[in-house]
């Protein structure tokens, strides 16, 4: 697959999303622009300030909610069927960096990676598992559904100054890759976008600083909103400021040795 659909209403009336981290950047403008689209969305976020404000200027309704709690996606996911009548997509958007603001490559690297550590994997990446593992039962009974990752492509190049949100985004996108024929077998799509730097809170204020270009976050919700309806299935999506609109990444196939 080499290009996404045009985003259109028919695709969205009707339907019913949930996007977490929905409360700020790149979420609440994938709440938006579902939203208009017609979809009803359910914004889950751990911010309830930022998401139950995103969710009022949206129209839709804001869940506080962790995505690391697994039971509670069970939970989620049926409150939001039996209110809503289906779930149709689902993008798995909330994630955190490990690096403290301000610092460097060359301060210690021990302390803040093993201080941050679990909690980065648990949002990245439990959040992640445990929401496709809840939604499947349900769309698969249904017959339908789409869901999103946010990744990044510092889970496919190196990201130095914070390792271990590179592991956590290399991890979301094997696991997008690998599950994918599985979620396929139940009518299932699953999919990732990763953007490069956009322009949120996540960003260390330093990465500001040095003017690096960053694409808008309605641009990622534009991608999002398109990739959901592709009808792709396992595919990594890149979404940076110079390389907009998206473009899907090829991996190689087999590894077949050294080179001869
Ligand atoms: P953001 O900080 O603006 O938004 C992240 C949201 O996730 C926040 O509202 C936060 O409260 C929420 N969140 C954090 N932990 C949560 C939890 N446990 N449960 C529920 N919600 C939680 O950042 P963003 O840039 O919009 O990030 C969205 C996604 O895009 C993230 O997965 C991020 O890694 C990814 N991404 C961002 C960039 C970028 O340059 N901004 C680049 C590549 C990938």
């Amino acid at each position: 697959m080499s290009a996404l659909p045009e985003l259109a209403k028919r695709n969205f009336t009707g339907k019913v999303s949930i996007v977490t981290g929905g409360g700020s950047g790149i979420g609440a403008a994938v709440a938006d622009r579902l939203s208009k689209l017609g979809s009803k969305v359910v914004i889950v976020d751990t911010n309830d300030k930022d998401g139950q404000s995103i969710a009022d200027a949206v129209g839709c309704d804001f869940i506080r909610f962790d995505v690391a709690d697994l039971e509670g996606w069970e939970q989620l996911v049926a409150d939001t069927a039996r209110k809503h009548g289906s779930l149709d997509f689902l993008c798995l958007n909330a994630g955190i960096g490990s690096r403290p603001r301000g610092s460097s490559v060359k301060d210690d690297p021990i302390p803040w990676i093993l201080s941050n550590y679990k909690n980065v994997l648990a949002v990245n990446i439990d959040g992640v598992v445990y929401g496709a593992m809840a939604a499947l039962p349900f769309m698969e009974r249904q017959g339908s559904g789409s869901i999103l990752v946010t990744a990044s492509v510092a889970g496919i190049r190196t990201q130095p100054p914070d390792p271990i949100y590179a592991l956590s985004k290399s991890a979301v996108i094997s696991f997008v890759r690998s599950v994918a024929p599985a979620l396929a077998e139940r009518g299932v799509q699953i999919n990732a976008l990763c953007p490069g730097s956009v322009d949120t809170p996540i960003q260390p204020d330093d990465r500001r600083l040095e003017g690096r270009p960053m694409s808008p976050p309605e641009e990622m919700a534009e991608a999002i909103g398109r990739i959901l309806i592709s009808g792709d299935n396992g595919g990594i999506w890149i979404a940076s400021s110079s390389d907009y609109p998206v473009w899907r990444y090829e991996f190689a196939s087999a590894i077949d040795g050294p080179p001869s």
